[in-house]
């Protein structure tokens, strides 16, 4: 890499911090910024897109910068499509069944060498073979009263790499002068743009849906690599208060992300104060509508300012409960309830408590703050920044 970027490029999630960042590059405060990428998962609220519009035409345009709006698909409908494996980040809970505790124990009566912290102190390699304990080393005695209970989880993060990360690197390799492929057949499909998705396949559904590689169109193209010796700067927005997100996973040979908010001391806090001293007085939060990261302020303000968002997201919940080969309910709202009975109201901690209609593991104080920083392709709620293997 040389020391001079051959691009300058802010990967724009039209929140507080990159919108901040893209009016300090407009106003020459910082360097002239060569484009601004927003990637559409398609799901935002309609104020963002409308933010998007007026920053495009009273900022953007007018610097000299321009917005390039790319996507990989609409996240809600390929969530939903059985013929794409893709997913939300849900809550999940297995069914409800009955459990029992120990609540005495012996060690194994057969002396058989199995200790309870693993391992056998007679042989190394001893196959776990002692009928009696299985093992384990003990043997339990006594049993606690049955109760309910069921396995709570949650799904992995891909879609910030998916909808976000990657669209924003292929663009990225484009405008530093990648070359893409002629369209070539795609060979998962034999050109044909229809096949049996693979999982479907081992669900012994051979039902033929439009190809998930190509979309159905029977055809690739590839976006090569970029020339060797050029490369990008990727601003990203993280404020002071998001610095234990900043990580260089996501660099590339043809991509370098700087975070010029830390270098400018500005904390989120500021980056609003500034937006309203230029009348950019409500940013929303970029997110998508049934972005199960939401916290009940963020759900509340939707069923109550923004009803069309709500109803989505609720009729989105109950579509997303189930899907082929799942063991366990996806739920978009933590106390994994369906979403329009979820207790998204302001409720005291000790009254949480009283409710046992709640998994004990419900976080009354997440529940309620969910993420306050929307969703960045460099470092999206769950914490983990994402990396681009593209
Ligand atoms: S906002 Fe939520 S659902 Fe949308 S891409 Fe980010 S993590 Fe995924
Ligand atoms: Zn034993
Ligand atoms: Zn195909």
């Amino acid at each position: 890499m040389t020391d001079q970027p051959t691009l300058r490029l802010l990967s724009l999630g039209a929140g507080i911090q990159s919108t901040t960042l893209a009016l300090l590059s407009a106003a020459g405060n910082l360097p002239k910024l060569d484009g601004a990428i927003f990637s559409d998962t398609g799901w935002e609220p309609a104020a963002v897109y409308q933010h998007l519009d007026r920053l495009e035409a009273a900022v953007l345009q007018p610097a000299g910068i321009p917005l390039y709006r790319v996507s990989t698909g609409r996240i809600q409908d390929d969530v939903l499509d059985p013929d794409k494996q893709r997913s939300l980040p849900a809550h999940t809970a297995s069914k409800w069944y009955e459990k029992r505790d120990p609540t005495e124990r012996q060690a194994c009566p057969e002396d058989c060498g199995w200790t309870e912290f693993g391992g056998n102190i007679n042989d190394d390699d001893a196959p776990e073979e002692c009928r009696t304990c299985k093992g384990e080393g003990y043997v339990v005695t006594k049993w606690g009263p049955p109760y309910k209970t069921r396995d709570l989880g949650m799904l992995n993060r891909r879609c910030t790499q998916t909808y976000k990360l990657t669209p924003i690197m292929r663009q990225t390799r484009l405008l530093l002068g990648a070359t893409t492929s002629d369209p070539t057949p795609c060979r998962y499909c034999d050109g044909t743009g229809r096949r049996i998705a693979p999982w479907r396949a081992k669900l012994d559904d051979h039902t033929t849906g439009p190809c998930s590689v190509c979309n159905g169109t029977g055809t690739l193209t590839r976006v090569g690599q970029p020339p060797k010796g050029v490369w990008a700067e990727q601003w990203v927005g993280f404020s002071t208060d998001e610095i234990s997100r900043v990580s260089d996973r996501a660099n590339t040979r043809y991509a370098r992300a700087i975070h010029p908010l830390l270098d400018l001391h500005m904390s989120r806090t500021q980056c609003e104060a500034y937006l309203k001293s230029r009348g950019w007085t409500s940013v929303e939060k970029s997110a998508c509508i049934g972005c199960p990261f939401h916290g009940n302020t963020e759900w509340r303000r939707m069923r109550d300012n923004d009803p069309e968002s709500w109803q989505q997201a609720v009729a989105f919940d109950k579509a997303y409960r189930t899907g082929p080969g799942l063991r366990h309910q996806r739920f978009l709202h933590i106390s994994r309830l369906p979403l329009d009975q979820a207790p998204i109201d302001r409720i005291r901690p000790s009254e949480w408590k009283q409710d046992d209609f709640f998994d004990a593991a419900y976080d009354a104080e997440l529940a309620e703050q969910g993420d306050p920083d929307g969703c960045s392709p460099y470092a999206c709620r769950s914490g983990q920044p994402t990396t681009d293997a593209a």
